[in-house]
């Protein structure tokens, strides 16, 4: 068992509340994913500490056996490097500032979005003697980053007359493919396919084509094209309840704590602050050292449960930033109970999803909110 981050007592004690990674299933998800999209190639994204479970540890794991491994932001690729991670790294997020000398430096590819943005890489990559590697960024229809497919071309010749760069990839990102309906995302397909023809017609090699996200990975296969940027499905989560489960994973982190206080609250009495919650009749009320410093999102204050003794109990009065409590009836819980808070107990189960809908959000903001207060433990 190793423990990364978190702030560790002096003794080298685990904080009371902690998050287990299981790097088997992470490695059993990326062999499905594989299984489905072969022979494409598969990105392994980690950006945003690997969607809360471990930047360093998972790239340690898994990058040996994908293809590439993809970041939001300079700074991950950076932490990478400096940890030994020798795979090819690309950096999706747009360059910002005068930061390209800072990329070639630790041999990290990068998104080339838009024509003055690529010939300032040439110019940086010729002044230090060096080649850049570069993904050209397509906007076909997300609105973000990258040169609109209308314009594509204009970024294609220009990436012909660099002397310094060499164009690896071209990419482009759905901004529906999680959608009920397909439309959408086919349309961007399309326009990426047409963007691509300019290789054809020109009798130029072609980069490595991408644009799949998870959606895409489970309902589009005709975008697999040459790799996938699988992100949360190879942390076991379904991007939206719409799309299909054609491919089974399993999620790999589970969310716990442990019982530190145990009192009985008169009837009336409010708990937490704002007394958001009164108990009708006498009531035993356990604390927990969770809070929304933690990521445990004060959103989900009195909507919110967790497990203990496998059994389900509901979280009751306000989310403090470092405390929460929960209404146990009259059951039996004692100091040092572990409680679940995302994850499977004697049967009970509770979800990303179930918290992402506590909290009125999405899956992936739950998983990238597990703050770095919390300690990742690996498992498996
Ligand atoms: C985050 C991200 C992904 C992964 O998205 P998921 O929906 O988690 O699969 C893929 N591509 C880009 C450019 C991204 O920023």
């Amino acid at each position: 068992m190793q423990i990364h981050g978190g702030i560790s007592a002096e003794d080298g004690g685990v904080r009371a509340t902690w998050a287990e990674v299981r790097l088997g299933r992470l490695e059993r998800n990326l062999e499905a994913i594989r299984k489905a999209v072969a022979p494409a190639g598969i990105m392994l994204v980690v950006k945003a500490n690997a969607y809360g479970h471990g930047l360093v540890e998972v790239a340690r794991a898994l990058s040996p056996r994908t293809d590439c491994v993809g970041v939001a932001v300079l700074e991950e690729g950076i932490q990478l490097r400096r940890l030994g991670i020798t795979a090819p790294i690309l950096v999706l997020g747009g360059v910002w500032g005068d930061q390209i000398g800072s990329y070639l430096r630790h041999d990290l590819t990068l998104t080339a979005s838009s024509v003055e943005r690529l010939e300032q890489i040439d110019a940086v990559a010729g002044s230090m003697g060096l080649e850049a590697k570069v993904h050209l960024k397509i906007d076909t229809g997300m609105e973000r980053v990258g040169v609109h497919w209308y314009s594509a071309a204009r970024l294609q010749e220009a990436a012909l007359r660099c002397a310094h760069v060499r164009v690896e990839g071209i990419f482009s990102h759905f901004a529906n493919s999680d959608a009920p309906d397909l439309d959408d995302a086919r349309r961007q397909l399309d326009r990426f396919q047409e963007v691509l023809r300019f290789y054809e017609r020109r009798g130029l090699p072609m980069p490595v084509r991408h644009i799949a996200n998870s959606a895409a990975v489970l309902r589009l296969p005709e975008s697999h094209l040459d790799m996938v940027r699988p992100g949360i499905l190879l942390y076991g989560v379904y991007p939206s309840p719409e799309v299909e489960r054609t491919i089974a994973v399993e999620p790999a982190l589970a969310w716990k704590s442990r019982v530190v206080y145990f009192k009985v609250v008169q009837p009336g009495h409010g708990v937490s602050y704002g007394s958001t919650w009164r108990p009708a009749r006498m009531a035993r009320v356990v604390t927990i050292p969770v809070g929304y410093g933690d990521g445990y999102f004060r959103a989900m204050s009195n909507r919110a449960e967790v497990i203990i003794r496998g059994k389900r109990y509901p979280q009751v009065g306000a989310v403090c930033m470092d405390q929460m409590m929960v209404n146990i009836g009259w059951d039996s819980a004692y100091n040092g109970d572990e409680v679940v808070l995302l994850g499977e107990s004697g049967g009970e189960r509770i979800s990303v999803e179930d918290l992402a809908r506590w909290a009125g959000t999405i899956p992936y903001e739950i998983l990238t909110g597990i703050n770095t207060r919390v300690p990742r433990v690996y498992v498996d």
